[in-house]
């Protein structure tokens, strides 16, 4: 394999960047430094550590419009999007800043002295993140990991690690110690197989593929590794016929082609109740020849490329010759990634479009007949991400929230994650959460003390 990696501009086909490649020993250098950096920066004060991490949270917010720049032109996202994603990694590193004068412990009543819990840090942590958000997972997982006072190597996917490495530099301009944050650019099957087998790496954190967690899972077995998955999603949004069908319809489109369908929370299953299908599907065509698709730095523009073309023809083969395409909108001539945004109706639930994770901005339409269908058609898949509701019954959406079988969903919107809230998934999807107030948790160990009285 080359020692160099071209970086690649979706958009445009054109070669972004020659960076150069890493290999095992790279990785073995970047888990030293890191376990070389581990006891300064778990021994600091906490709040000196909370210091640093709102410096780098301000220099990252600082850097805001260049970082965005920088993942829209390397991801092929909206610059608008790619805005709102650095506003994000900023808001996470500043949320998570607070979390190392908080890391709580218990007191236990034992007879013959006192017990009590401290959280401990783990160590070095091997960071695995994909393409689709380059720096915002990433940031989901930096937060948590450095303020419980580990040290971190990060691995992007070799499609997009631009954004990773100028985050490497901001943090230490931000003051945070060499070693502290390592970045490693190098091919998954090397570099990131190497960071599960490593004895010296403490925890994996990926979001990826369910077929590469799967093989991590059972990589970091040998070392008894920690690890957290979050990984694909086949969502459902399930519009009840009492819903606001317009605003139902409206949002329908964002959910499952933003970032051009490569998001593992996509509401890429329109479950529509069938008395209202007809009424629904009139709307969403509306919606959906509205997507602006283009240029990802032009500021009107809300769907950009797919990240290469191998995933163009990966997304294609679920819309073969015959298939039933409802509505589809349009993209642009010339090189680029294109691929239009597309709705595919009637879809029978167990078709392939129907069941597989697509990572493109395909979505089928299923009809169902009452609440109870609905549910059934909704948990049928090994999936458990995210998911959505769409009623003007209370009771309905409470009731549903609880027997749908994901992760995080919403209900009359189709937004499930925030800084403050924890994201992850049931079944196939992954085990974990992300953000909110616990994320700590997976990067700490719980240590239970006594002493004596006596
Ligand atoms: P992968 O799961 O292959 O990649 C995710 C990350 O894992 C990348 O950094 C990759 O490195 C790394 N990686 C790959 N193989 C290994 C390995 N054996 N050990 C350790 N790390 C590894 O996703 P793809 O990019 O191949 O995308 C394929 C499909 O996965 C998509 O079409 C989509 O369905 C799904 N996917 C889901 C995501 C989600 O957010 N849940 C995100 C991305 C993909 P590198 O790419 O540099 O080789």
């Amino acid at each position: 394999m080359s020692d160099t990696l071209t970086v690649v501009e979706p958009a445009t086909e054109a070669v972004l960047e020659e960076i150069p490649r890493a290999g095992v020993e790279a990785v073995d250098r970047a888990v030293a430094r890191a376990r070389r950096a581990f006891p300064a920066w778990r021994d600091l004060a906490p709040a000196d550590r909370a210091r640093l991490l709102r410096r780098l949270a301000a220099t990252i917010e600082g850097h805001g419009e260049e970082l965005a720049r920088l993942e829209a032109r390397n991801a092929g996202k909206p610059i608008n999007d790619a805005r709102g994603e650095m506003g994000m990694v900023a808001d996470t590193i500043g949320y998570y800043a607070g979390m190392p004068e908080r890391l709580l412990g218990d007191t236990i009543p034992v007879s013959g002295g006192q017990a009590f819990t401290v959280r401990e840090a783990l160590g070095v942590v091997g960071l695995i993140v994909p393409w689709n958000f380059p720096l915002v997972i990433a940031g989901w997982k930096l937060g948590p990991a450095l303020a419980a006072g580990n040290t971190v190597v990060l691995k992007p996917a070799e499609l997009t690690p631009l954004t990773a490495l100028r985050f490497e530099q901001l943090a230490l301009e931000a003051g945070l110690p060499e070693g502290v944050v390592n970045v490693v650019v190098g091919p998954g099957s090397t570099c990131g197989a190497r960071l599960v087998a490593h004895p010296d790496v403490a925890k994996i954190a990926f979001t990826g593929s369910t077929e590469v967690g799967r093989s991590i899972a059972a990589g970091a077995a040998e070392t008894i590794k920690r690890v957290t998955l979050e990984l694909g999603g086949k969502s459902p949004n399930l519009v009840f016929a009492d819903a606001d069908l317009e605003a139902a319809a409206a949002s329908a489109p964002g959910a499952v082609f933003g970032n051009a369908g490569q998001d593992c929370c996509a509401r890429s299953r329109i479950l529509v109740q069938a008395g209202v299908l007809d009424d629904f599907l009139a709307l969403l065509e509306r919606s959906v020849t509205a997507i602006r698709v283009g240029d990802p730095l032009d500021e009107s523009v809300q769907m950009g490329p797919l990240i290469s073309a191998r995933q163009r023809s990966a997304v294609a083969s679920f819309v073969p010759d015959g298939a039933p395409v409802a509505v589809r909108g349009s993209v642009p001539d010339g090189p680029g990634y294109w691929y239009p945004p597309t709705v595919l109706c009637p879809v029978d639930p167990g078709d392939r479009a129907a069941r597989e994770e697509i990572f493109g901005p395909v979505a089928v339409v299923i009809p169902f007949d009452d609440e109870e269908e609905a549910i059934r058609l909704a948990n049928d898949t090994i999936y458990g991400l995210s998911g959505s509701i769409w009623t003007r019954d209370g009771a309905r959406g409470l009731r549903v929230s609880r027997a749908l079988e994901v992760g995080v969903l919403s209900v009359n919107s189709n937004t499930s994650v925030r800084v403050s809230t924890p994201f992850g998934g049931f079944k196939q999807s992954g085990y974990g959460r992300e953000l909110g107030p616990h994320a700590t948790d997976a990067y700490t160990e719980v240590k239970s003390i006594f002493m004596a009285s006596s």
